[in-house]
C-alpha cells in the first residue's frame, strides 16, 4: 500500500516518511501543494497525509480539488495546534481525520492504520482469503496459521490483491501500489513477485490466477 505524505517542514517530513517506511509502507514525500495535486491526480494512493500550510497551494485547496475529482482516498490533515477552525474546515472539505502538531509518531501511525483499516479492509482488522489471513495492524500474512515470510515488495503485491477480493488487478495497477514516485515502476518486476508469491502459496488452496492480458486475481479454491 502506498501513502502520499505532503509536508514542507524538512525535518518533520523526513522523520514521518522514515517512520512510515520503517513500518513497511511505500511512501512518496512531497513538499508543496502543486506537486501533491499532480501526484494525487495521476497516482493511486491508499492514503494521503496533508499538511495544511504548504507552499504554492495549501492543503485545503489540494483536498478540495481531490474531492472535486471524485476521489475517495482517505485524507489525514496535519493542522496547527489549537486551530479548531482549521479542523472543522478540513473535515467539511472531506478530510477523514486530522492530527494537531506537534504529535507523536506512534499516534500518527495509529491513525494511519485506523484509516487504512476503514478504507482498505472495510473496517475489519483482518482480511481473509481461504486459509490466507492478512492482519493489518501487524502487517503480517499467515497461511494456515503459519506466518508467511515475504519481502516488502511481495508483501505489497499480496496486500493489493487481498484488499480487492474477486477483482482482477492489472500489472500496471499493482506496480502503482508497489513502487514510489522515485522508483522505476516495472510491470515486468510484478511478474517476478507474483511468481515468488505463487511458490510461497504452493501446497495451499490459495492461488493467484492469471487472466491473460488483464492481470491477476487472488482466490481460495475451497472457499
Ligand atoms: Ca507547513
Amino acid at each position: 500500500m502506498r501513502i502520499l505524505l505532503v509536508e514542507d517542514h524538512p525535518q518533520l517530513g523526513d522523520s514521518v516518511a522514515q517512520a512510515l517506511k520503517g513500518a513497511g509502507w511505500t511512501v512518496d514525500l512531497l513538499r508543496d501543494g502543486v506537486s501533491a495535486d499532480l501526484a494525487l491526480a495521476s497516482e493511486e494512493y491508499a492514503l494521503a497525509i496533508l499538511d495544511v500550510g504548504l507552499p504554492r497551494m495549501d492543503g485545503f485547496q489540494v483536498l478540495a480539488r481531490l474531492r472535486e475529482r471524485g476521489k475517495t482516498v482517505p485524507v489525514l490533515m496535519l493542522t496547527a495546534r489549537g486551530e479548531v477552525k482549521d479542523r472543522v474546515h478540513g473535515l467539511n472539505l472531506g478530510a477523514d481525520d486530522y492530527l494537531a502538531k506537534p504529535f507523536e509518531l506512534s499516534e500518527l501511525e495509529a491513525r494511519v492504520k485506523a484509516l487504512l483499516r476503514r478504507s482498505v479492509l472495510g473496517g475489519e482488522q483482518q482480511q481473509r482469503c481461504g486459509e490466507l489471513i492478512y492482519d493489518l495492524d501487524a502487517r503480517r500474512f499467515s497461511l494456515a496459521g503459519q506466518v508467511l515470510s515475504l519481502t516488502s515488495r511481495e508483501q505489497a503485491v499480496l496486500e493489493a490483491l487481498i484488499a480487492r477480493p474477486g477483482r482482477v488487478m492489472s500489472k500496471e495497477q499493482l506496480a502503482g501500489q508497489v513502487f514510489g514516485l522515485d522508483e522505476e515502476a516495472s510491470a515486468d518486476a510484478i511478474e517476478i513477485y507474483v511468481h515468488r508469491l505463487r511458490k510461497k502459496l504452493e501446497g495451499s488452496a490459495v492461488r493467484i490466477v492469471t487472466f491473460r492480458g488483464l492481470g491477476y486475481l487472488l482466490e481460495a479454491t475451497d472457499g
